[in-house]
């Protein structure tokens, strides 16, 4: 059963999807839609029916023609409806005469014909210890990433703006109880941020602070505003839980992405790792952020202290069932001065085996190698990247900084030159957006086979 009736009520029985020409005329739709009392959801577009990245809407296949009438009397301008039967399907032969189980056999089956893993699946898959079938894992989701979203790496840069903080995660070395120097960058230092960032060619800021309220909605919005209108650039907010209304004005302002991680789906787990948040209300909020049309990025936490394999196959199930189009899943650290300081550290292979399973269950999505699974083992961004994931944050704060913006100790700085040994080592490609004319006069030396 899928975890869908587990987090909220769903109708969607046979599922049929809505593409749209562009996020207004998606938003129109829905909005549309929930006026005729039509049940729907937003989901990343799947594989085949559209852009990677890029919202579809999910309905039943009983109001197919009710769906067709409202579109076409709106003038929406509609790419397709479609039925979700018709999943693209992988090719998956080379796998067939590989040493696996026969259980392994019957889940690689339904993987090529794109059926959605049970739970059970899932746990299997998390299960694996033989090395032939942990390299197998790998392997097919290293075919459904380049199927997906090719060999492009994406470069996301962030700028860790602030890092005041009123909420006290047991696990995040920057909650409000522990000792750090705290500081707040003015809106003109991230601009001179940004700066630096558009010259490079970066098409995508991403701006993330502790949860700090001096950032009222109007400083960021006139953050946002200022980045939008000087340099074009796409937005992710990372701040934390915000009101609905200010999700709805983020969305309005051009902020593309909003990364809120859910951590756990494990309701246990999730309260007792954040003494000041509650799960239902975090819920409540990758709802609100989905259904303002900002992108949705999640994800969470492996190994953090009783978490169970149970517990981490739910993890991975709700990013399916909840549409989050970018996914990071990273180990969990030990962070210096949180009551969590003396636990042991996620494991490098359980969290690589996370990321294969996620890219093979949500497919048509981003999933970055994270900084904290590239803090945890030198190799471990290009391991990632080889196991499904295809985006980097560049760590873009101001390098006096940095040092304060400690969420868990021993933080990769990840930066450009270790991003291109990543890609380089995982047999991948830089985006061509880049500015490698000014790259290369700065001193970095970067080979032309590596640009796509
Ligand atoms: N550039 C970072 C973005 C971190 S987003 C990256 O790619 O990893 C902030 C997230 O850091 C939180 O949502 C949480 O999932 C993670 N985090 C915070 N404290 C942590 C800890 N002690 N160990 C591991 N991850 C942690």
């Amino acid at each position: 059963m899928s975890l869908l009736g587990k987090f909220f009520e769903t109708n969607i029985k046979e599922p049929y999807i809505l593409v749209c020409s562009s996020k207004s005329q998606m938003l129109f739709s829905k909005e549309l839609l929930d006026k005729e009392n039509i049940d729907n959801e937003l989901i990343p577009t799947p594989k085949g029916f559209g852009e990677v990245c890029t919202t579809a809407i999910k309905f039943d296949k009983k109001h197919k023609n009710k769906v067709k009438r409202i579109t076409n009397e709106n003038d929406i301008e509609v790419l397709s409806i479609a039925s979700l039967e018709n999943k693209y399907k992988y090719n998956l032969s080379e796998i067939y005469d590989m040493n696996i189980s026969k259980d392994f056999k019957d889940i690689i089956n339904k993987i090529e014909a794109n059926t959605d893993l049970n739970k059970e699946e899932v746990k299997y898959l998390l299960s694996i210890e033989d090395e032939d079938e942990y390299n197998v894992l790998i392997r097919t989701a290293d075919i459904i990433r380049k199927e997906c979203v090719g060999d492009r790496i994406e470069l996301r840069a962030a700028i860790e703006f602030s890092n005041y903080c009123i909420k006290n995660c047991n696990y995040c070395g920057v909650r409000k109880d522990n000792s750090t120097n705290r500081y707040r960058m003015n809106k003109k230092e991230i601009l001179n941020v940004v700066d630096n960032l558009y010259k490079i060619g970066i098409k995508t800021v991403i701006l993330q602070s502790g949860e700090d309220p001096y950032y009222t909605t109007d400083k960021i919005l006139s953050i946002v505003k200022e980045i939008k209108d000087k340099y074009k650039m796409g937005i992710t907010l990372s701040i934390g839980e915000r009101t609905q209304e200010e999700y709805k004005i983020f969305s309005e302002a051009g902020v593309n992405n909003y990364l809120l991680k859910i951590e756990t789906a494990s309701r246990r787990l999730f309260n007792k790792i954040h003494p000041d948040d509650d799960f239902d209300d975090r819920i409540k909020h990758h709802k609100f952020i989905r259904d303002s049309g900002i992108r949705l990025g999640s994800g969470g936490m492996i190994g953090l202290p009783t978490q169970t394999i149970d517990e981490i196959a739910d993890d991975i199930l709700f990013q399916r069932d909840y549409g989050v189009h970018m996914i990071g899943f990273g180990p969990f650290l030990p962070a210096k001065g949180t009551p969590y300081e003396n636990e042991s550290k996620g494991d490098l292979k359980l969290t690589l085996k996370v990321v294969a399973i996620t890219r093979i269950v949500c497919q048509h999505v981003f999933l970055p190698a994270t900084t904290a699974i590239a803090s945890l083992h030198p190799d471990g961004q290009t391991l990632a990247l080889m196991a499904g994931a295809n985006t980097i944050m560049l760590i873009s704060t101001p390098s006096h900084l940095r040092e304060s913006y400690q969420i868990y100790s021993q933080k990769n700085m990840v930066d450009l030159s270790f991003t291109i040994k990543s890609t380089k080592d995982s047999k991948r490609k830089l985006p061509k957006y880049l500015n490698y004319s000014y790259l290369k006069s700065i001193g970095y030396d970067i080979d032309d086979e590596l640009i796509k």
